[in-house]
């Protein structure tokens, strides 16, 4: 069963379900909704979504991630940012969130179509963060999207250094996604971000190593969060406990110590949990 502190969080299911059908109408996938995000009342209360492109199958097979593993073979759906921004702007929202699945099958693994992506939905008068993959620590990947100019460059290490390859596929490493991180600030993106997942069986001193790491690679903005499998397919984890709100809250502080900008912690923050308002407070410290 799940402790008390986790469950979704009410809210205007009338507004949640005009938001749907623009969506709908324009064809475009959340993460928010395809994941069953129980945060979905105040983000998009607050105006921000995010946006899965480069299509529903990944190339890659973590073992938190409940996302379609095949081949995409190489195909990109071209219409996609342009039906992305006429949802945004139609919604009038002011912080979008893009990510995407792994496209290994792709040479640049997806980053023309992020860069694509940033440039259009600035147009809208949003601000853009990206989530992106590791792009296989490919520096002229990471350059263009940097280029591309997105407020906020994200990339999550997800779990902490041991437990990286039981936990991501196994083209994922922890030393490419601080590289990668690191390369995105280096070639100068203004804020870089990156999540990690509690309850995969971490132990509290090897958070705080990967806090460390995190902020070595001058990154500015981490979301810590629980996490919660997607199905009971042997294929996703269980969860190794559930980490209580104290543990949250002392690692925020160690967080802030260490000198990242802005941190989200709870049971409940994703990656993209109150981006704009992290946004924002990135900005101020
Ligand atoms: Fe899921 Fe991303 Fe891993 Fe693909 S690379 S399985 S989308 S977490
Ligand atoms: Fe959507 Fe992210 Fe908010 Fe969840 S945390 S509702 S995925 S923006």
């Amino acid at each position: 069963m799940l402790p008390r502190w986790i469950g979704t969080v009410a809210g205007d299911y009338g507004s949640i379900a005009k938001v749907r059908y623009v969506l709908s109408r324009h064809g475009v996938y959340t993460v928010c909704e395809g994941a069953r995000c129980p945060n979905i009342f105040s983000c998009w209360g607050e105006g921000t979504a995010t946006f899965m492109i480069l299509g529903e199958v990944c190339t890659r097979a973590c073992r938190f991630c409940s996302v379609r593993t095949g081949n995409p073979r190489g195909l990109v759906d071209w219409g996609e940012v342009e039906r992305l921004a006429r949802a945004v702007e139609e919604l009038g929202l002011r912080y979008v969130v893009v990510t995407s699945v792994a496209r290994d099958d792709l040479p640049d693994g997806g980053a023309s179509v992020f860069a694509a992506a940033v440039r259009r939905l600035r147009k809208t008068g949003a601000l853009v963060e990206v989530l992106v993959p590791d792009f296989r620590g490919d520096e002229a990947a990471v350059a263009e999207v940097v280029e591309s100019a997105p407020d906020v460059f994200a990339h999550n290490v997800e779990t902490v250094r041991r437990l990286t390859p039981h936990v991501r596929d196994s083209r994922a490493s922890y030393e490419r996604s601080l590289a990668v991180l690191k390369m995105a600030k280096d070639l100068g993106a203004p804020l870089t971000k990156s999540g990690i997942m509690l309850g995969l069986g971490e132990g509290f001193e090897e958070v705080v190593e990967a806090l460390d790491d995190l902020r070595r690679a001058d990154v500015d903005i981490v979301t810590i969060g629980q996490y919660l499998r997607p199905s009971g397919s042997p294929r996703h984890l269980k969860p190794a406990r559930y980490a209580a709100p104290e543990e949250f809250e002392r690692l925020a502080e160690v967080a802030r110590v260490m000198g990242f900008k802005a941190v989200a912690s709870g049971p409940l923050v994703r990656s993209s949990y109150k981006a704009y308002g992290l946004y924002k407070e990135a900005l101020k410290n």
